[in-house]
């Protein structure tokens, strides 16, 4: 691999990524999100992600899940509509039209689940963001990668790259082939880390500085998926959605953690600051 571009993601790139909110938006200036997951005991994963979308800006937003979320998700997060997919898991992914789909969070990997999966992103045309489960799932098979549609943005974790994709000995040779892969299957690659790194498919490579350990809990990768699900619904590139993603989900954790602590933060926390973040920007 040659060396191609690097840039690491500052305020200046942001503040050049970032659109002030039109004043004669109306709701579907904002566009669709739909969060697609959860599983019996897995439902707050969703609400997490839903919640991120919501806060993010999307105009509207689904939460696509099996009916057994049914009642938490329209409690917790109200402002969401909610698209039955099943009733313990889901079985089924609706087509909705002009819609951003974000698809993983606490979905599980029943046979049932993974069949509807691997049937939607056959069919389906435009960039998906796929995380967690709907990674694992699709590493179940080699040739399942060449389903996931052009321009998608993934957002694997070390462990879910590597079965993914396979082994690497180190970070460098992980990013090495991060950027092979990306080329490949003409997809965006976040690889979440401690940097997480922006892998374009033209093999650029974006270093995120924003963020800090206490994202290191369960429902973090969650809230990413949410956000850079809602970005790509408000038209922003796919390219700006996952460097824009990656930096206000930092940004909003080092938020979090100057309030509460590393230790005490709680990925609610991270979403609750996400309006500083945009207020900062203002
Ligand atoms: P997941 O493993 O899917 O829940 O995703 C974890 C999220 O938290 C990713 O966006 C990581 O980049 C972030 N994260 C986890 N640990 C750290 C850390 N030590 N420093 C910075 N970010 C972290
Ligand atoms: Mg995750």
């Amino acid at each position: 691999n040659t060396q191609t571009d690097d840039f690491v993601i500052d305020d200046e790139i942001i503040l050049n990524i970032f659109k002030i909110r039109q004043d004669f938006a109306h709701k579907g200036t904002y566009g669709k999100s739909i969060i697609v997951g959860g599983s019996y005991g897995k439902i707050g994963a969703v609400v997490l992600a839903t919640k991120s979308a919501l806060k993010t800006g999307s105009g509207l937003t689904f939460a696509l899940a099996p009916n057994c979320g049914y009642e938490i998700l329209q409690t917790s997060a109200p402002e969401a509509m909610f698209i039955k997919g099943g009733e313990k898991f889901i079985n089924q992914i609706e087509e909705v039209e002009n819609a951003v789909y974000g698809i993983g969070p606490g979905l599980g990997t029943e046979k049932e689940t993974v069949k509807a999966l691997l049937e939607f992103i056959e069919n389906h045309q435009s960039p998906l963001i796929l995380d967690a489960d709907a990674l694992n799932i699709i590493s179940k098979d080699k040739s399942y990668l060449k389903l996931i549609p052009k321009r998608s943005i993934i957002t694997p974790h070390p462990k879910e790259f590597e079965r993914l994709f396979g082994k690497t000995e180190n970070s460098f040779e992980r990013l090495d082939l991060a950027k092979t892969k990306a080329k490949e299957l003409g997809i965006y690659i976040v690889l979440k880390d401690h940097h997480t790194q922006v892998v374009t498919p033209e093999g650029a490579v974006f270093y995120n500085v924003t963020g800090n350990s206490g994202l290191a809990k369960g429902g973090s990768g969650d809230i990413l998926t949410g956000i850079i699900t809602s970005l790509l619904a408000q038209r922003y590139s796919e390219e700006k959605a996952a460097i824009f993603g990656v930096w206000l989900h930092g940004k909003a954790a080092d938020f979090a953690a100057e309030k509460h602590s590393k230790e005490a933060m709680q990925p609610t926390d991270v979403i609750n600051e996400l309006g500083n973040v945009f207020l900062y920007l203002n």
